[in-house]
């Protein structure tokens, strides 16, 4: 595991539960909005948080913090991360993965030998406009929908997002929600890094898929101010 970043305890990371985040260095997208950038490069080790660290921080912390959040990077491009998921499980705490759903095979491992509790996974634009948005060329897109619908069909508790980043408006959310057949535990959520020449008009797109989540589609909205 090369692990790049540790938060103690979030409020907001996993639904109803206090929870430590990790995240894991190396990520095979390059989404133009990306937030942890300096996550991007999976030989970067310079920020690298030994594994055993973390499990004595959380044995100190044993029922106070509920959960434990793996996030990214991209967390299933880390060899052992059954390995410390089943470390964090034996110790008791919930495991929420945060994934960009590009490696299904990993993912199905994970959830076939009981290893989550919560599975988030980014739908990053509608097919059309998937390879804009991630910077990636070469990006098997049938791997991303075999993702959704082993999601789809797990068991545990499971959310799709989508970040409204300056390439979509409230169209694409709309041709991504037909795109991958979406019709429940679905987010919209706000972009950090959008300019704010650009927020007025996600302002008007908001207007419009507020107005359509009233109507048919459903899906619900996170880190916007005005909603
Ligand atoms: S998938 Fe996540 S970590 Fe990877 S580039 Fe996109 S936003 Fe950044």
């Amino acid at each position: 595991m090369n692990i790049a970043g540790f938060v103690k305890t979030s409020f907001v990371d996993y639904p109803g539960k206090i929870a430590s985040v990790i995240f894991t260095q190396g990520c095979n997208l390059r989404c133009s909005y990306c937030h942890n950038f300096s996550l991007i490069d999976k030989n970067d080790g310079s920020t690298s948080i030994l594994p055993e660290e973390i499990l004595k921080f959380l044995a100190k912390r044993k029922g106070m913090i509920d959960a434990v959040v793996v996030s990214g990077g991209e967390p299933t491009l880390q060899k052992n991360l059954a390995t410390f998921i089943r470390k964090l499980k034996y110790r008791g705490f919930l495991v929420k993965l945060d994934t960009n759903g590009t490696n299904p095979d990993h993912l199905r491992a994970l959830l076939d030998h009981n290893l989550l509790d919560f599975v988030a996974m980014d739908l990053k634009a509608p097919l059309s406009k998937y390879e804009q948005v991630t910077g990636t060329s070469c990006l098997g897109l049938s791997s991303v929908l075999e993702s959704v619908e082993i999601i789809k069909s797990c068991k545990i508790a499971h959310e799709f997002r989508t970040t409204l980043c300056p390439e979509l408006g409230a169209d694409d959310i709309a041709s991504l929600i037909i795109d991958f057949e979406i019709d429940a535990n679905y987010v919209v959520q706000s972009c950090r890094s959008t300019e704010r020449k650009k927020v007025s008009r996600n302002q008007q797109d908001l207007e419009r898929l507020t107005q359509w989540s009233q109507q048919n589609l459903s899906f619900s909205f996170r880190g916007f101010e005005v909603v």
